[in-house]
């Protein structure tokens, strides 16, 4: 599944490319997504110039000039840029046709062979859109900091990494990510969130800022093969501290590096580094 890191590198690498052009028309192979595509939806987008791609947690947000879309990756969502005389393959459920101002034209083209993605319209008439609203912070947004989820997690009994894992807490710290961060703050992922002290979340805010940006690095290195839909997504695998390492030496102590099921979600530690 992309996580944050994954759906900023697909932003950075899409928007460079869509970025002043209009969508001059837009065919649905496939409105069964996780939620309909609206019919009306080409002639929604249509005519339309693309003036931003934002990202909010896990959604890419097509800014059209106060209308908006709304495109979620889902499990197995894939959006690329093709030439605009790439034949659809299966599971290519959407294509936008874009042209820039020269007329040059390219597709930008939703894959999705499992279908929990979505792509949905987002007027400038609603203002909150239902899957957006109650969202947490953007990690790297001015609202999060170490303070922050120290404030946040006073008199919280569940699991620390429960915590910020919660996308209504920060958004887009994944099982992956909330594991690392919390290796490198020295926190075991089973203490009660309320107990964790000021100076670890203070540590734990800005290692959750490294293990995402290492991530979006590393995402970088294949942005190419998103472009082009001919690799794999930039998944974050390089030096795992934690991560997937049960029985393995701890890299840094040298103790057995442990595991743990919190919230059905397997958690690693280190017994050593993390009290
Ligand atoms: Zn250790």
């Amino acid at each position: 599944m992309p996580e944050l890191p994954e759906v900023e590198t697909i932003r950075r690498g899409v928007a460079t490319m869509v970025l002043d052009h209009t969508i001059v028309a837009v065919t649905v192979r496939e409105p069964r997504l996780r939620w309909p595509i609206p019919p009306d939806f080409a002639s929604y987008a249509r005519g339309k110039r693309i003036q931003a791609v934002a990202r909010r947690g896990k959604y890419l947000i097509f800014d059209l000039g106060g209308d908006r879309l709304i495109i979620h990756l889902g499990m197995s969502g894939r959006l690329f840029v093709v030439s605009d005389a790439a034949a659809p393959r299966k599971h290519d459920h959407v294509d936008f046709e874009l042209a820039d101002d020269r007329g040059d034209m390219l597709r930008l083209r939703f894959h999705d062979p499992r279908r929990f993605g979505a792509v949905l319209p987002w007027p400038q008439a609603q203002a909150e859109h239902p899957l957006i609203q109650g969202m947490g912070p953007e990690p790297f947004g001015e609202e999060f900091s170490g303070e922050y989820l120290f404030l946040m997690s006073r008199g919280r009994s569940a699991p620390v990494k429960n915590f910020v894992m919660d996308g209504r807490v920060v958004v887009g710290v994944g099982n992956i990510y909330a594991s690392e961060a919390l290796f490198r703050a020295g926190i075991r992922p089973g203490t009660a969130a309320g107990r964790v002290t000021r100076a670890r979340y203070l540590k734990l805010a800005e290692a959750i800022l490294e293990v995402l940006s290492i991530a979006i690095e590393a995402g970088g290195t294949t942005l190419r093969d998103f472009a082009n839909a001919k690799g794999e997504a930039g998944y974050f695998q390089q030096d795992l501290m934690v991560y997937g390492r049960e029985g393995a030496d701890c890299r840094v102590c040298g103790a057995t590096i442990r595991r743990l099921v919190i919230g059905q979600r397997s958690s690693f530690f280190c017994p050593e580094c993390q009290r």
